[in-house]
């Protein structure tokens, strides 16, 4: 019988940890690294995929697991796996599917971090990703697809350039060419938009924002919903459905059906690259995610009456927001997040750079931190800070405009926000 599908809300309660008799009720820390059995044997069993259990923590860990489990379920997915940061999980998810000299295809428009991992240090280990605007036309991007193409990325709503992803055309596309989409849904997080729903085939996060949602642990994570048949395009796919030489043969997809994908970033690069979060911060992440249904709603609320108010000032040239009617991404917003789309906000000030910095300084409230999405407000200059590897060229090109002040509103009361943005203006 199908599980019978609960709401967001209860998910966020009581999701991941289930305890037994007498066993904690709050999930525990399982602070170590290591898990005891009587014989060799049972060991033995678990080293060759043949039983679940855990042995060893770089592989798999109870606390861990919980938190994972309360992600997919967020998620709508069939398997997930967390991951020491959102870099990782990204990292993870293109590299579990791409080996050397196979391709990527990803929207130009995403955060920094991953830009610089799929076109400087994925490059190096040969695989090659062509960036594109999300805004251009099916049929342009069509042309990108090489035969060696394995996967197409992009954000539902992109750090810092707020461009939205129009997910069932980049689904279409990748699906036309027998690969799935992986999306990076950091911003909108499942309580705005579940992209699953929209044809996406993974999910990635940096739960370090509105997951955690009080900037105490950089985390990532990966969920698969379990719709991509990897056995359908075997040929693209010899990772998963052939025999794997470094696990006594075995065949992802044969052996593990639907969970294939998240056994093997487990069982390979995990086992290999060892990018585990620790118990501690699994456990600080799911403190977060019981409040995520209250947070974001909030964040988007302050947000929106923020940037209403930045728009109908005369000191201020521009401000982007998917949430503003105005806004060019307004009816992908509406159509993919009808109740919110994020707490962040972009804006330039008529003085353009050098305003910008003065402005920050001035701020009291609003703290300069190289940080979005926690409960407290904080801005940033990209092309100062997070992007400042990026030439003005590439800025545009990854729709960071020189002059961009990113505004992550927080959960203050909105009134007090509104007048330290006033003081820092004027
Ligand atoms: C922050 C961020 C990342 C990177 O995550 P870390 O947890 O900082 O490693 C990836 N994608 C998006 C959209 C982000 O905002």
């Amino acid at each position: 019988m199908e599980k019978q599908k609960r709401n967001l809300e209860t998910i966020c309660i009581q999701a991941g940890w289930q305890p037994k008799n007498g066993e904690s009720r709050v999930l525990p820390i399982y602070q170590s690294t290591t898990f005891k059995y009587s014989t060799s044997e049972q060991m033995g069993r678990l080293f060759d995929l043949e039983e679940d259990g855990y042995f060893y923590t770089r592989l798999a860990n109870p606390t861990n697991d919980a938190v994972a489990a309360k992600i997919c379920e967020l998620e709508g997915g069939c398997a997930a796996m967390l991951t020491s940061s959102g870099q990782a999980a990204n990292y993870y998810a293109a590299f579990n599917i791409c080996n050397a000299g196979d391709h990527i295809i990803s929207a130009a428009t995403i955060y920094g971090g991953t830009s610089n991992l799929f076109t400087v240090t994925m490059k190096k280990q040969g695989i090659d990703v062509t960036l594109v605007d999300p805004d251009a036309p099916e049929e342009e991007i069509e042309k990108l697809f090489r035969p060696n193409t394995k996967a197409v990325f992009g954000e539902t709503i992109a750090n810092p350039a707020l461009v939205v992803l129009d997910i069932e055309k980049f689904a279409r596309l990748a699906h036309r060419h027998g690969v799935p989409l992986i999306v990076d849904n950091t911003f909108a997080t499942p309580i705005n938009c579940r992209p699953f729903e929209w044809g996406a085939d993974i999910v990635t996060h940096s739960t370090t924002k509105y997951m955690d949602g009080h900037a105490m642990a950089v985390g990532g994570c990966i969920v698969d919903s379990g719709n991509f048949d990897w056995d359908a395009h075997a040929e693209k796919f010899p990772g998963l459905t052939t025999p794997d030489d470094s696990y006594h043969g075995i065949v992802y997809t044969e052996k593990f059906g639907k969970k294939a994908y998240i056994t093997k970033a487990t069982a390979q690069l995990m086992r290999d690259l060892g990018s585990i979060p620790s118990p501690m911060n699994s456990f600080l992440l799911n403190i977060g995610l019981e409040t995520l249904h209250l947070r974001v709603p909030r964040h988007c609320e302050n947000a929106k009456r923020v940037a209403e108010w930045l728009e109908a000032r005369e000191d201020v040239a521009w401000v982007n927001y998917p949430g503003l009617p105005g806004s060019q991404y307004h009816a992908l917003a509406s159509k993919y997040m009808p109740n919110g789309s994020c707490g962040v906000i972009s804006f330039g000030l008529k003085g353009g750079r050098a305003a910008a910095a003065g402005f920050m300084d001035r701020l009291k409230l609003a703290a300069i931190v190289t940080h979005v999405a926690d409960a407290r407000t904080c801005v940033l200059h990209p092309a100062s800070h997070t992007h400042r590897q990026l030439s003005d060229e590439q800025l545009v090109e990854a729709g960071v405009d020189p002059s961009l002040i990113r505004l992550s509103v927080g959960i203050e009361n909105v009134e007090d926000i509104l007048a330290d943005l006033k003081q820092a203006l004027e």
